[in-house]
């Protein structure tokens, strides 16, 4: 029998969680109302202004974020002279092209997929993860079995200028994965819509020449990318190990939940991690996009270089962003 204390408890949350959408709605626009014209924004780390204008496309028709991040994402994606994401990155040290990629909507749902081969769009598997299966994760050969039965095609990712540059780099086989040296445009790209959505997601074929079986930080929630309603989301480019290490998106969301601006909190996480490792800071990069529940943005990295795409006010716009090092 219940008691009448579990009788109030019961009742009481499930009045809070019918009524959530309201409460959320009411609190959300009375703590965090956007600023004036912020509203729809997208912001993709590097110059992937083809990727933000997608997105925006959708956003500016008052789309969903979730969307629009999709729509993003699948533009480095499919794009050969894009040597770090989907087709024409560059393979791991035995030939491969294995892709990893992630995605949240607004109601924290996430989706992903690590080691993923012969698919154009990882981040498309991973948003049919995400609303089709029970888990968020799908990896390696379970992940193309699952993209094959949504219909994906098995196609090749290995172009002939990536098949080059591994027939180069095998000459010597050093495996040192510089990221400040390399050329590295994982997309990580976030956006919140005309309604107040945030979302969020992040997409690469990883570091040049890796071990075969790597997975890098841009398919974990919480480290290549992460995105909170409530408060804000932040995505990241660079050494894959360390973001993974510190949990950087994540972090960088807790930050903002604590009232930091996002410059302010990216700044934080990037100060932390080098704190926390020195050497492996100062030989590589790491960079972050941030944004908002205001539509505010930041952006910050260890060493100068790292820029990023921005598109708000009708504006589409590329910014460098500032650095804990300096030249
Ligand atoms: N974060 C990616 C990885 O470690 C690499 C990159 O940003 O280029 O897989």
């Amino acid at each position: 029998m219940k008691t009448r204390r579990q009788f109030l408890q019961n009742s009481l949350l499930g009045a809070m969680v019918a009524g959530s959408g309201d409460l959320w709605a009411k609190t959300a626009g009375f703590f965090e109302r956007p600023e004036k014209g912020a509203l729809p924004v997208v912001i993709a780390t590097w110059d992937n202004r083809e990727a933000t204008a997608a997105a925006w496309q959708i956003l500016s028709n008052g789309g969903r974020a979730l969307d629009a991040v999709e729509a993003g994402a699948r533009i480095p994606e499919a794009d050969p002279d894009d040597t770090s994401v989907g087709y024409g990155g560059f393979p791991d040290r035995d030939g491969h092209v294995t892709l990893d990629a992630c995605i949240m909507d607004e109601f924290g749902n996430a989706g992903s997929v690590g080691f993923l081969e012969h698919i154009m769009h990882p981040i498309s598997v991973a948003r049919r993860v995400m609303e089709k299966t029970p888990h968020v994760m799908l990896a390696g050969e379970g992940a193309l079995q699952f993209a094959l039965s949504e219909g994906f095609q098995k196609e090749n990712m290995l172009t002939e200028t990536a098949r080059k540059a591994w027939e180069e780099w095998k000459v010597k086989s050093e495996y040192k994965p510089v990221i400040n040296i390399e050329r590295h445009d994982t997309i990580g790209i976030v956006a919140m819509d005309a309604r107040q959505r945030i979302a969020g997601a992040c997409t690469t074929s990883g570091m040049a020449f890796k071990m075969r079986g790597r997975i890098g930080d841009s398919p974990i929630i919480g480290a290549g990318m992460f995105a909170d309603n409530e408060v804000g989301a932040a995505a990241a480019t660079g050494l894959g190990e360390l973001v993974l290490k510190t949990l950087g998106s994540f972090l960088i969301v807790e930050e903002m939940r604590r009232g930091k601006h996002p410059q302010k909190a990216a700044e934080e996480v990037i100060r932390r991690l080098a704190r926390k490792y020195p050497k492996d800071a100062a030989d590589n990069q790491i960079g972050y996009v941030v944004l908002d529940k205001r539509g505010r943005h930041g952006a910050y990295s260890l060493h100068p270089g790292f820029n990023y795409a921005i598109f708000q006010r009708d504006e589409n716009i590329v910014k460098e962003a500032g650095s804990l090092f300096l030249k």
